[in-house]
């Protein structure tokens, strides 16, 4: 069976705001834009025959469909990681989905079976989204780079720089209501900051391009290994639930 990991999954505890995990005093509230800026794209310096490595996909994604920009990324050499992953790992679920989920890179059972979050850590994810009322099927769940980094270490610069623009391109095709950013790495690269998770909670930030509220909020794998910190991962679901909700 799964993992044994969330606990309010229906009635009233769903979300609504005032079950038993009750949301008084979360203090969460609309902040200032963040006007950091994403990670810098372009290494100067780089030479030619690398930096046109780069330049085809950066140029080029803008203007595709969701199956040509599938296409793109699964043929994708533009870093070395196409060199050790099984296949990379676009996204899923529903493209017309409000909510969007984006965490870091794929694992080894995502690696493995082409989709993100499949393993333990999604069977939490799973159980999160329940708790607010979304089935897996009705988000869309992305990450923020498409190959997974040999032992699961943390992606490097110019890692998350050759796999932005898919992203980017993924987020402008869904248009989201809301980005659920889970994890540091995937705070990190999309709002341009380096504060900590614990900090970035609490408030609804902004995914620009596009101008798309974002909260912040652990990612499930955290959450497996500190238990104790579900509590406030609720909270950030409780205010995902709000932000889809409010009139
Ligand atoms: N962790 C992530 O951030 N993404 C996955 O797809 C799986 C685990």
């Amino acid at each position: 069976m799964g993992v044994d990991l969330w606990v309010p999954k229906t009635g009233r505890d769903a979300g609504a705001g005032e079950g038993r995990f009750g949301n008084r005093g979360s203090g969460l509230e609309d902040s200032q834009p963040l006007n950091a800026a994403p990670p810098v794209v372009k290494v100067e310096g780089l030479p030619t025959a690398i930096e046109t490595a780069f330049t085809p996909a950066l140029d080029s994604v803008e203007s595709l469909g969701w199956d040509e920009l599938h296409e793109t990324v699964v043929s994708c050499r533009d870093c070395s990681l196409h060199q050790t992953r099984t296949q990379a790992v676009f996204g899923v679920g529903d493209r017309n989905a409000s909510l969007m989920v984006i965490g870091e890179a794929p694992g080894a059972d995502e690696d493995r079976q082409g989709e993100p979050f499949v393993g333990r850590a999604g069977q939490l994810l799973n159980a999160m989204l329940e708790a607010i009322g979304f089935a897996r099927e009705q988000v869309y769940i992305a990450n923020i780079i498409k190959c997974r980094p040999p032992g699961n270490r943390d992606p490097h610069i110019e890692e998350t720089a050759a796999c932005q623009p898919f992203l980017h391109r993924q987020i402008a095709l869904l248009q989201p209501r809301l980005i659920l950013s889970v994890g540091r790495i995937s705070a990190h690269n999309l709002l341009g900051t380096e504060e900590a998770v614990g900090r970035l909670r609490g408030r609804v930030h902004r995914f620009d391009p596009g101008d798309v509220p974002l909260i912040v909020t652990y990612h499930p794998a955290y959450l497996l290994r500190r238990p104790q910190e579900k509590s406030k991962a609720w909270q950030d679901l409780q205010a995902v639930y709000r932000q889809l909700n409010q009139a």
